[in-house]
């Protein structure tokens, strides 16, 4: 016999489906199958159940093994790197609960860490820009009722995101947008034909780095005024189309994504974006929203911005918290030698970042906390296995829209295997400990 748990949340992306169903065996241990997930989600649930998976502590040896140590050893290793380290980088968060980052950042706060999340790689531009000039935005459920005029700028949410545009963007049909589909006109803007672009009513395929230049043509078309011939590749008549049809519309919004917060002009790409919603926001009613990436990292914002007024590149190194993105982020930090130690937990920058970057990691005391084998934990001393938030434990998650949702538990952890919020406890109990030893 097996049985079916209901309104299970996706740990995977930003979208943080909440209508997922899992069957699980009768004793709660095994999962059977995953529905309404997509193909991303499912393999996430049916990961945890590999047989290969690692389920106690790793150190790695000096010829490059690994030695299986107990919670206890990890905790005391972990704890003694954090507390006798000058200033630590403590990065990742976005692939875990708010109750364990919390936890994270206290001991952050004791040992005069940076804390850092992924959205140093990903939409740090963008909460530079929101810092700059402030964020028309809504939630996904406005975008399901209301919007008739969609536009994906610099994002393949086919392949990133893949249920958004069935449970949110596109196809559903709406309480005012009751024919779905029918009533949405789609833009994307790529330089790609990504699947995306195939299923848009307008593909503009503009010229790589350019955005910054259609964003200001197209708040140039709204008044009418002049433009050159083409603008970024885009001939003038068809950003003057684009922008009588983004007026015409009664509710619309612009989801963005790599495409503009990594290439070039950064920041300042997501500030245009911004200003031109406002300024559509003078024909019709406009909002924008950032396509974020992890299930979490919303969320490792929010519990950083409540705890310490900033939302990631948090320097906690001289007793206060000190922001500044270039100075503070993870990859400045660690090209510029500025840090002695790195603890990693729900992220895997061994994978995304730099080259440079994971050389110099690679070569100090670190700490990996992932539930899969990862470059990350490849490249750390220690690796502590936990168990998987979402699957095998519950928690606090934020929607790329800001929009908390709780976790489920699914099935029952491996015997014994500590939770991330668990390991976390235990290492700041410990790291109490030795910071009063040093008085
Ligand atoms: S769209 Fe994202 S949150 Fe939804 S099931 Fe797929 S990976 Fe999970």
């Amino acid at each position: 016999m097996t049985k079916t748990v209901t309104d299970v949340i996706c740990p995977f992306c930003g979208t943080l489906c909440d209508d997922l169903e899992v069957e699980v065996s009768d004793d709660g241990k095994q999962i059977v199958d995953v529905y309404n997930a997509c193909v991303i989600g499912a393999a996430k649930f049916l990961h945890s159940q590999a047989s290969d998976r690692v389920k106690r502590p790793r150190m790695q040896q000096p010829d490059g093994s690994y030695k299986e140590v107990s919670y206890d050893e990890a905790v005391e290793y972990t704890a003694k790197m954090l507390a006798s380290s000058k200033k630590p980088l403590m990065y990742g968060w976005s692939s875990t609960s708010c109750e364990a980052q919390s936890v994270g950042h206290e001991i952050a706060e004791q040992v005069g860490a940076i804390v850092d999340n992924t959205a140093t790689v990903c939409h740090g531009s963008t909460l530079i820009a929101v810092q700059d000039v402030g964020i028309p935005s809504c939630t996904l459920g406005e975008v399901k009722n209301r919007a008739d005029r969609i536009i994906f700028w610099g994002c393949n949410p086919c392949h990133a995101h893949p249920r958004h545009m069935s449970r949110y963007s596109i196809f559903p049909r709406g309480f005012f947008v009751n024919k779905g589909h029918k009533n949405r006109k789609v833009f994307v803007i790529d330089p790609r034909v990504t699947d995306t672009a195939k299923m848009a009513d307008y593909h503009f395929q503009i010229e790589q780095g350019r955005d910054y230049e259609l964003l200001s043509a197209l708040r140039v078309a709204l008044r009418n005024e002049w433009l050159p011939d083409t603008v970024a590749g885009i001939p003038k008549e068809k950003i003057y189309e684009a922008a009588e049809v983004l007026k015409s519309g009664r509710f619309g919004i612009i989801f963005f994504g790599m495409g503009v917060t990594q290439s070039l002009s950064k920041n300042h790409n997501i500030d245009n974006a911004i200003m031109l919603t406002k300024d559509l926001n003078e024909f019709t009613k406009f909002s924008i929203m950032a396509m974020r990436g992890h299930y979490n990292v919303t969320g490792s914002g929010q519990v950083l911005g409540w705890q310490f007024g900033f939302p990631y590149c948090v320097d906690l190194s001289r007793g206060f918290a000190r922001y500044n993105p270039g100075e503070t982020s993870s990859n400045d930090l660690l090209r510029r030698g500025e840090v002695d130690a790195v603890f990693v937990l729900g992220s895997d920058p061994g994978a995304h970042f730099p080259i440079s970057s994971v050389k110099k990691f690679s070569e100090l005391p670190s700490v990996a906390v992932d539930p899969h084998i990862t470059p990350t934990t490849e490249v750390a001393k220690l690796h502590v296995p936990v168990a998987f938030v979402g699957v095998e434990v519950g928690g606090n998650c934020y929607r790329m829209d800001n929009v908390p949702i709780e976790a489920r538990k699914v099935v029952d952890p491996p015997e014994g295997m500590l939770t991330d919020e668990e390991f976390l406890s235990r290492v700041n109990k410990r790291v109490k400990e030795l910071m009063e030893a040093k008085k």
